[in-house]
Formats: structure tokens, C-alpha cells, sequence
């Protein structure tokens, strides 16, 4: 599909990880990002240790004129208590597509397209409304469940859908933060939680395992 695989720094600059995101300082938004700061010096940027892996979006933009078509795997920390679907470090696959007439209609085909070459199958999906300060309008993918089919189950929480991630049309803001001309280019950006994918496909109730070194675990695959 002509995408190029790109990647980027795990310690990232406020700047890049949040502000030319769309998430200025003080946004309530940035609560949604429990975030790992680095000691740094007096006057120096402050750092941290990338929430998401859509800094890349911006570091790429900045540096390639469009049309550009992206994925950039990664891994991405969030400072938060873990569970079995949560943990402090997991994989994030971003995606970018900027051109001139990019539609809602371009992302939702290449997700699907993607996801029924990656499950072997056909695999139903919707786009639900959401809020993500960096697209503009936001949508949460969700897939059809697998253990039920969509009636129903505790693992869809009863509703027959199973969140998968978060996209969209990528915010004018975000286009201006990299040097391009909201007016001449659009385009559509997600960020996959990789980890899932790979639970549903394996079977695996709980993310933690795949972080903590049980080579009983690990040698399966
Ligand atoms: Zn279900």
C-alpha cells in the first residue's frame, strides 16, 4: 500500500510529544497521557519518555514534503498503575497519510483492508465519535468480537465490540505545527495498540506477560 516503516526516539521533548500535538500546557487533555517526566536542567526543555508514538507524525512531516504515506512502530510509556490490559511500557503502530483530497472514506478503507490481511479474514468493524486533541474528527475503531461473533460476552463487556484504537483526520493545527498549509494538504493518522492485536490473535489475557522476561512464556512462540 506504499507505506514506508519509520521510527523515532523513545525521549522526547514536551514539544514534540504534546504541544505540537495540539495539547498546549494546562489542556485538560493532557491528563489523558500519564506521563513520565526526566529530571532536566534548569532552562533546559523538559523531557520525558513518549506517551504515544504520534511525535513521529510531526518529526516526519517536518522533514518530507507530502504526499507522504507512513507507519511507524514503537514502543511508548505511560505512568500508570498496570493490570491485565495495562501496563507502563507496550507497542504503539502509528499511521499517516497526508495528500491533497485524503477522506474519511481513504482511512476507513485501508483499516479494513489492513485488518483483514492481518486476521485472514473479513472483519466487521465501526467507526464510533471520540475526542483526540490531534485529529479533527476523531474516531475510535472498534472491530466486531471474536469470541461472541457481536452478540454479546463479558470480554466485549456485552456490547459486541471490541475498542481497538484511535484516528482520524488529522488536526490543522498538527499540519501547521510541521510546516504545511492546512489549506493544501489533509490526511488521516492512528495509533494502534499493537499489544492487543496480538492478544486477540493469541489468545492472551494479560499484556503484562509480554514484558516480564518468563522465558516459559516466551518460548511458545
Ligand atoms: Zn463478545
Amino acid at each position: 500500500m506504499g507505506f514506508s516503516v519509520i521510527s523515532g526516539p523513545h525521549i522526547e521533548t514536551e514539544w514534540y510529544n504534546f504541544d505540537a500535538l495540539n495539547i498546549p500546557k494546562d489542556h485538560p487533555a493532557r491528563d489523558l497521557w500519564d506521563t513520565f517526566w526526566l529530571k532536566n536542567k534548569k532552562g533546559k526543555e523538559k523531557m520525558l519518555l513518549r506517551t504515544h508514538t504520534s511525535p513521529v507524525q510531526v518529526r516526519y512531516m517536518e522533514k518530507h514534503n507530502p504526499p507522504l504515506r507512513i507507519i511507524v512502530p514503537g514502543r511508548v510509556f505511560r505512568h500508570e498503575a498496570s493490570d491485565a490490559s495495562h501496563d507502563i511500557q507496550f507497542y504503539q503502530v502509528e499511521g499517516l497519510m497526508v495528500d491533497t483530497d485524503i477522506s474519511v472514506a481513504d482511512f476507513k478503507g485501508i483499516i479494513q483492508q489492513f485488518l483483514n490481511s492481518f486476521f485472514a479474514r473479513k472483519i466487521k468493524t465501526r467507526l464510533r465519535p471520540s475526542y483526540f486533541p490531534f485529529v479533527e474528527p476523531g474516531f475510535e475503531i472498534d472491530i466486531q468480537c471474536f469470541i461472541c461473533g457481536g452478540k454479546g460476552c463479558s470480554t466485549c463487556g456485552h456490547t459486541g465490540w471490541l475498542e481497538l484504537c484511535p484516528g482520524g483526520m488529522v488536526h490543522p493545527f498538527v499540519l501547521k505545527s510541521a510546516g504545511l498549509n492546512p489549506k493544501n494538504w489533509q490526511g488521516f493518522a492512528f495509533g494502534m495498540g499493537f499489544d492487543r492485536l496480538v492478544m486477540m490473535t493469541y489468545k492472551i489475557n494479560d499484556i503484562r506477560l509480554f514484558y516480564n522476561g518468563d522465558l516459559r512464556f516466551l518460548n511458545q512462540f
